[in-house]
């Protein structure tokens, strides 16, 4: 491959499983869903089957507007694929999430940055949750 060829980094299909699948079902419509608990009212990401606060099982999904700050990033300029950005994004509503950032100058990411989910396609899976600064 040229590298002229090399436009966006390309993420790999997600693994889809019966717990994640509503997930990606939404994400196939540009919804971001997270997890909470309906016992202590925590949300977590990743969404799991159970809470991971207090490890109830009474678990929902909730549909999340995606917006957040940035907590932590990496910035890669030398990879056989072009230079990508990864990092944390903390949630409006808590949790944490690793991600790509798209969509941007590398260079002007910041610590404490707002950001925004968008949906990437991937490699023949639905399209996987990147952030994008708003
Ligand atoms: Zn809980």
């Amino acid at each position: 491959m040229s590298e002229a060829e090399v436009q966006v980094r390309k993420i790999p299909a997600p693994a889809v499983t019966i717990e994640s699948k509503p997930f990606w079902d939404a994400a196939a419509e540009g919804r971001f869903l997270i997890k909470r608990c309906t016992d202590c009212g925590e949300p977590h990401w990743y969404p799991r089957g159970f809470c991971p606060f207090c490890f109830s099982e009474n678990v929902a999904w909730e549909e999340s507007p995606g917006e957040g700050v940035i907590y932590t990033y990496s910035v890669m300029y030398r990879s056989p694929t072009g230079p990508y950005a990864i990092g944390y994004v903390t949630l409006n509503e808590g949790p944490a999430v690793l991600t790509n950032f798209v969509d941007c100058d590398f260079s002007k990411l910041a610590i404490g940055q707002k950001v925004k989910v968008k949906f990437q396609e991937t490699e023949g899976g639905p399209p996987a949750p990147v952030f994008t600064p708003v």
